[in-house]
């Protein structure tokens, strides 16, 4: 998930926002939100919660005293991308040369810790170095936010409320526990450490594993690298499998059949024609697959075993699972993707709200028009692809678009 003061252009940073546009927003504000209500009474309610909730009045001093919203956090959460990230655009900045390298390096500096940490969770050292170049290129940035003001901006805030004041609240029984200082600096959505773990997922799975009694994301590669693992394994991790793989599909494949809600053994993707990218057969595995086009039926094409799903409990989003097992390949030398992403051109929002009110008006069902093509809007777009005759891959391309929105 999930990051930045003078807006640094990072990688993580720009990942880290597409994952929040993900978050939920309380549905009872996605239309109007209001104004936040007076802070002064809403703090108030908030210590009262949290001191009911056990956390001492020592610490509620700590770490809220002199606490006020935070403008710039605001301004990140309410920036909207002007154009739709694609799997082009995603990979770009991702799987840059730079990283690749870096994160072979790494796989070697560390070999002897992850090989522990591997035996014990059971998730292969080059995932876990993948997620770590993801979210903090290497440790390199865990961000500059105090993320008790940041969470209290975006709980007193009111259109993600209920999920940031859990975090807030959360964050705060840890600064109790003393597993933290109160100025523990984050993303400016208040994700930590070397993994950018948000407070409740620190709660529920970060681990001592240098046993020196702190788990700490920051600065012990021990507890990072097993509390991710502790994290991946807790979540589903398929031990000792890989995450999924590109793919070729046979002239004709019904394209009605992509997409995760689709899961066959493999066996059966293989007697559909699924070949391997390079054209040789899948391998023989007693596994549940889907096959994935992240860029539509002209884009590459890719079966996701059940450890992209895992990875998608960590962030969902399907190019940010891609990214990390990608990388992850990428890390062993596996080479780059055999298929050109073609047709990726991003659409503005503008174009996406535009599309969802034709679909709508065609009487398919695209959710709330918000100009980003989540799963009704594609669930739309498929439905009007299947009754016109199109390839139904529910991919938002341009070609769609005009096929859509009447001229
Ligand atoms: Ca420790």
């Amino acid at each position: 998930m999930t990051d930045i003061r003078k807006f640094r252009s990072t990688t993580a940073a720009t990942l880290l926002g597409a994952v929040l546009t993900l978050l939920p927003i309380d549905p009872s504000m996605a239309k109007t939100v209001g104004p936040p209500p007076p802070f002064a009474g809403w703090m108030a309610e908030l210590r009262a919660d949290a001191s009911k909730m056990g956390i001492s009045e020592a610490t509620l001093k700590r770490a809220l005293d002199g606490v006020k919203p935070i403008k710039r956090v605001i301004e990140l959460d309410r920036r909207q991308p002007e154009f739709t990230l694609t799997l082009g655009s995603y990979f770009k900045r991702a799987i840059t040369e730079k990283r690749i390298a870096k994160g072979r390096e790494m796989l070697k500096t560390h070999r002897a810790l992850l090989a522990r940490v591997h035996k014990k969770y059971g998730v292969q050292p080059r995932f876990l170095v993948a997620f770590w170049g993801l979210e903090s290129n290497f440790g390199q940035y865990t961000g500059v936010f105090p993320v008790v003001g940041a969470l209290v901006t975006l709980s007193h805030d009111r259109r993600r409320a209920r999920f940031f004041r859990q975090q807030l609240l959360a964050v705060l029984q840890l600064i109790d526990g003393g597993h933290f200082p109160a100025g523990v600096k984050g993303s400016w959505a208040g994700a930590m450490g070397n993994h950018q773990f948000i407070p409740t997922t620190y709660r529920d799975f970060a681990i001592d594993f240098d046993g020196d009694g702190k788990r700490d994301l920051w600065n012990s590669l021990p507890d990072i690298f097993a509390s991710a693992a502790n994290y991946l394994s807790r979540s589903g991790w398929d031990i000792d499998r890989t995450w999924g793989r590109e793919v070729k599909l046979p002239k004709g494949f019904n394209i009605a059949l992509t997409g995760e809600d689709t899961r066959k053994p493999l066996e059966e993707w293989r007697k559909l024609g699924v070949r391997r990218a390079d054209g040789g057969v899948l391998p023989s595995l007693d596994i549940d697959a889907s096959v994935m086009l992240p860029a539509g039926f002209q884009g590459p094409a890719f079966l996701a075993y059940r450890n992209y799903r895992t990875i998608m409990i960590w962030n969902r989003s399907h190019l940010y699972a891609l990214a990390v097992g990608h990388l992850a390949d990428r890390f062993t030398g596996k080479g780059r993707l055999v298929a050109k992403i073609a047709g990726d051109q991003p659409l503005s929002r503008a174009q996406i709200l535009e599309m969802q009110r034709h679909l709508a008006r065609r009487g398919f069902d695209p959710g709330v028009p918000d100009g980003r093509a989540g799963p009704k809007t594609r669930k739309a777009i498929r439905d009007f692809q299947k009754s016109v005759g199109l390839p139904a891959d529910g991919y938002p391309s341009r070609r769609l678009v005009k096929r859509v929105v009447p001229k």
